[in-house]
């Protein structure tokens, strides 16, 4: 019998090592090095006993080389697709990460379900009857959605070779195991030589494969970073248990950019596709709140509007407390630092919570204004003018910065109905006439001013 071989792997991005070390020299992360077994054949390919036909690509001259736009698969899901950047690419790989619960199978399910191409949707997750169910509160009269349930390489090759799908999902790649190594699934060695399989058939057969990853508590896909490194596209479903609201956000994308946002609601009956997110991140409060603000931001291509909302309280406790969700919590202390030193409000002793709410995340310096509306709103108990919205970045100085695609912001704040938008007076407008106005600031005193007297 052959000796068993084992190596020792950094569980965390995936370091191999030869004997176990107490700390990752890759990432710096402690006691994350573990052994496993690892008995690798020569002969690991997805084909090697069903297809022992080669391609290989030879070398072209430079004007041989097609520069035509490449052909992108419709996944008829209008978030999904911009996500991807326009559709899948044939052979591409993507990894669609999130946590355990947040909605991932009943994505990819539901896309599946509605291709008009043959999609193989392989899980090893539930059970084919468990899938039925789920697919009945969906969309139950699919012709081009099989299910399997499997979990071994080989088997699903074999499978693959029979039925020829246009397109292939994995849910999750955490299950999978391949006979080439016997370290058990889920771990490091079989998740990178399983990925490495799928990639060879995909690239291979110019077929498009969706893997589904779980995050573990650290946010890293499958605990290894080297997932992310292999696929071509990384995809992350984020969203609140608690929140109806599904963000899905490429992290990578070979073919495509990955500013753009996708958005869906959790419905009963599965994912609902959010096209005008601005609807429904602003709650639809008849009565003036203190403490709310509304900010004129761009994800991607799309502007959005959505609502701010601040508590300023005086601190119970010595240490007053800052706590944001869905902002950057820097950010926040350096806006508060500049009313304070810059504009002389009194914020050292108090309490201030700040939330984005609608449970997304966003990061853009043209919400600053809007944060330090709402916070002033909140401190005097004073609201902001249904009607008003923002849309600037603010300096260190106190200073109204400009922002990056003012109109676009502008048009979106007037379509949604707004009456009045604050910006920077050096903000270059382009905008001939518009029912919305539009009022230009050079510091955070004036906007304060006019709106809390
Ligand atoms: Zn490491």
């Amino acid at each position: 019998m052959a000796k068993t071989k084992t190596a020792f792997f950094c569980q965390n991005c995936g370091t191999q090592y030869a004997k176990w070390v107490g700390q990752c020299t890759a990432c710096k992360e402690w006691n994350t090095v573990v052994e496993e077994v690892i008995q690798k054949s020569e002969k690991a390919s997805w084909k090697t006993e069903i297809n022992p036909v080669k391609k290989t690509s030879k070398p072209l001259r430079i004007n041989e080389i097609s520069t035509e736009k490449e052909i992108r698969l419709n996944t008829f899901d209008i978030e999904f697709n911009r996500v991807l950047g326009g559709g899948l690419v044939p052979g591409a790989l993507v990894l669609l990460g999130g946590e355990p619960g947040v909605g991932k199978s009943t994505l990819l399910l539901q896309i599946a379900l509605k291709l008009p191409y043959k999609t193989l949707y392989i899980s090893g997750e539930e059970s084919q009857k468990q899938i039925k169910m789920r697919a009945d509160r969906i969309h139950p009269q699919s012709e081009n959605c099989l299910i399997l349930t499997e979990t071994k390489t080989q088997n699903i090759f074999k499978q693959i070779v029979a039925t020829e799908p246009d397109i292939v999902v994995i849910d999750s790649i955490q299950t999978l195991h391949t006979d080439y190594i016997e370290s058990a699934a889920g771990s490091i060695s079989q998740i990178r030589e399983c990925t490495a399989e799928l990639i060879k058939f995909a690239k291979e057969t110019n077929t498009p494969v969706i893997l589904i990853g779980h995050i573990t508590k650290d946010g890293s896909i499958a605990g290894p970073k080297i997932l992310e490194h292999m696929v071509d596209t990384v995809l992350q479903f984020e969203g609140d248990r608690n929140y109806v609201y599904r963000i899905l956000r490429a992290l990578k994308n070979r073919f495509g950019s990955t500013s753009e946002l996708g958005i869906y609601e959790m419905q009963g009956g599965g994912l609902r596709q959010v096209n005008n997110p601005s609807e429904i991140l602003i709650s639809k409060n008849d009565t003036s709140l203190s403490g709310t603000a509304i900010a004129s931001t761009v994800e991607g291509l799309r502007p959005l509007m959505i609502e701010i909302q601040a508590l300023v309280s005086t601190a119970v406790y010595g240490t007053p407390q800052r706590s944001t969700t869905g902002y950057n919590s820097k950010r926040l202390n350096m806006l508060l630092a500049v009313l304070e030193k810059r504009a002389g409000f009194k914020l050292g002793a108090k309490d201030v919570f700040l939330n984005i709410t609608g449970g997304i995340t966003v990061d853009d310096p043209a919400l600053d204004l809007a944060v330090i509306t709402a916070i002033l709103s909140s401190n005097s108990d004073i609201p902001i003018e249904k009607g008003i919205c923002f849309a600037a970045e603010v300096g260190l100085a106190g200073e109204i910065r400009p922002v990056q695609r003012i109109d676009q912001r502008i048009i979106e704040a007037e379509k949604l109905g707004f009456k009045t938008i604050y910006v920077s007076k050096n903000n270059k407008i382009s905008l001939k006439s518009t029912n919305i106005e539009v009022l230009l600031a050079t510091k955070i005193e004036d906007v304060a001013n006019a709106l809390f007297g």
